[in-house]
């Protein structure tokens, strides 16, 4: 588990390029597709946060690791027949855009346990027909109704690029992002996260003001 390794330390010189406080940037290791052993392996290199996008393929990681203190964060397309499962399983999730979906987590995350489920809002920045997430114009809204949903804490925003940007205009997306959090904690949220930044883009998104990489490839290799 060199990669993991090396990729932490890597981020640490970008912190300190780009003026950022030390540790202010974590790593969410995403582990889709990868095996519980190398979840395991990168586990016991000191890596705590895992992320997953498909609910089935996680569950059964997650029961098969269920004796380690792993933080599970769900980063995927979200369906409303699995947000019981999804506010019942793990302990973030990256990928909101819906508040019925929103109101359906908190719900089931209430009957479960009184410690809130830490949810992100996904913007779509780069307004591709493909990406999920809501627009920008969209987000003051939707944080103002998900805010007091109890069973939720509404902890960031989250999103993806492109994958055909050069620097400049991955520093441009992951701006607008920031910017977005800045004006709505000017209002009175008191967000704290921004998820971005992947493999091709992390450099970037630290310059931006990222405060939570999903890193896949480059933490366990290409996948297959
Ligand atoms: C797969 C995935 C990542 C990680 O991508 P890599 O290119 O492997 O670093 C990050 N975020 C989301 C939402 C993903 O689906």
């Amino acid at each position: 588990m060199i990669a993991i390794l090396r990729l932490k330390q890597k981020i640490r010189q970008l912190e300190a390029s780009y003026h950022r406080p030390i540790n202010s940037v974590a790593l969410l290791a995403v582990s889709k597709s990868q095996s519980t052993e190398s979840i395991l392996e990168a586990y016991k290199s000191g890596q705590n946060a895992f992320g997953e996008n498909y609910l089935q393929e996680a569950l059964v990681k997650i029961a098969a690791l269920k004796a380690y203190p792993i933080e599970w964060h769900f980063i995927g397309a979200i369906q409303s027949n699995k947000t019981k499962a999804i506010a019942e399983n793990f302990s973030w999730v990256h990928s909101l855009s819906d508040l019925t979906h929103a109101k359906r987590l908190g719900r089931a995350r209430l009957a479960q346990t009184t410690e809130p489920l830490n949810v992100c809002l996904q913007v779509n920045i780069s307004q591709e027909e493909s990406k999920s997430g809501i627009n920008l114009i969209e987000l003051n809204d939707l944080a103002k109704e998900i805010k007091d949903i109890a069973g939720l804490r509404l902890r960031g925003l989250m999103t993806l690029l492109q994958a055909n940007l050069d620097f400049e205009e991955q520093k441009q997306g992951f701006r607008q992002l920031f910017l977005a959090q800045q004006a709505l904690n000017a209002q009175g949220f008191n967000l704290d996260t921004l998820s971005m930044g992947m493999s091709h883009d992390y450099s970037a998104a630290i310059a931006e003001g990222a405060t939570l990489l999903r890193i896949g490839s480059a933490v366990f290799g290409e996948r297959i």
